[in-house]
């Protein structure tokens, strides 16, 4: 049994990124345990209106209807501020993290790529890396980082590097519950053709599919692995 860990900054990003590889985790009877570490509202101190709480509460609905059907074991809801974590120090961030990895003990990790166009993506691409140092004892052998449609590939090489995926899990046939996943999540998603609407997203994981011969998938760089 695999124990999965998933930090993600904003609620959808999970769904997005590695929906279908998590159902798979989760039909495996492995353990999944999901982080996210802002709202994907607001920023922390300011006084939030009535409306942003509305706004709040509806994703937190989506999140857990997703979690749900991820079987997912536990899930943490940080509130560092939406779009604006660089404005956190770094430490605070990985202390978060570590917080959790202490006590889960995953031995993988899925998280955002150190390139992405939105900055909580890279932060916390970068808390995780520094959370996950490879210190004797520690139980992580495995470090995956996902694509997010409009924020990966809305990119660019003076921001990090480019993602170049090397490891790619087979969901040919987990598109309906892939779907499922996303539509709890349809307030966030846009209007075909934006790169962030359902049938945008079906389509990139068709063409990582067909990148290497299947028919669907959900692609990755792998960052570590130790056997
Ligand atoms: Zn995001």
């Amino acid at each position: 049994m695999n124990k999965v860990l998933v930090i993600v900054a904003h609620a959808d990003d999970e769904a997005i990124g590695c929906g279908g590889t998590l159902l798979k985790h989760s039909d495996n009877g492995d353990k999944i345990q999901i982080i996210y570490m802002t709202n994907g509202i607001s920023a922390r101190n300011t006084l939030i209106q009535e409306k942003e709480q509305k706004e709040i509460n509806k994703r937190l609905n989506a999140q857990q209807q997703a979690c749900q059907l991820l079987n997912t074991d536990k899930f943490y809801n940080y509130d560092f501020p939406d779009n604006q974590m660089d404005q956190v120090p770094l430490i605070n961030v990985t202390q978060a993290i570590e917080k959790v990895i202490d006590d889960f003990q995953p031995n993988m990790i899925y998280t955002h790529h150190g390139g992405d166009l939105n900055i909580d993506h890279r932060i916390v691409h970068q808390a995780v890396m520094t959370a996950c140092r490879p210190q004797p004892n520690s139980t992580i052998t495995t470090i995956l980082t996902f694509e997010v449609n409009s924020s990966t590939e809305w990119s660019s090489t003076s921001i990090g590097d480019y993602f170049m995926p090397n490891y790619f899990i087979d969901i040919s046939q987990l598109q309906t519950r892939k779907q499922q996943l996303l539509a709890y999540y349809q307030p966030e998603m846009r209007d075909f053709p934006h790169s962030r609407s359902i049938k945008a997203i079906n389509i990139l994981n068709q063409w990582r599919g067909n990148q290497v011969g299947l028919e669907r998938a959900e692609a990755f760089m792998l960052i570590r692995k130790i056997v």
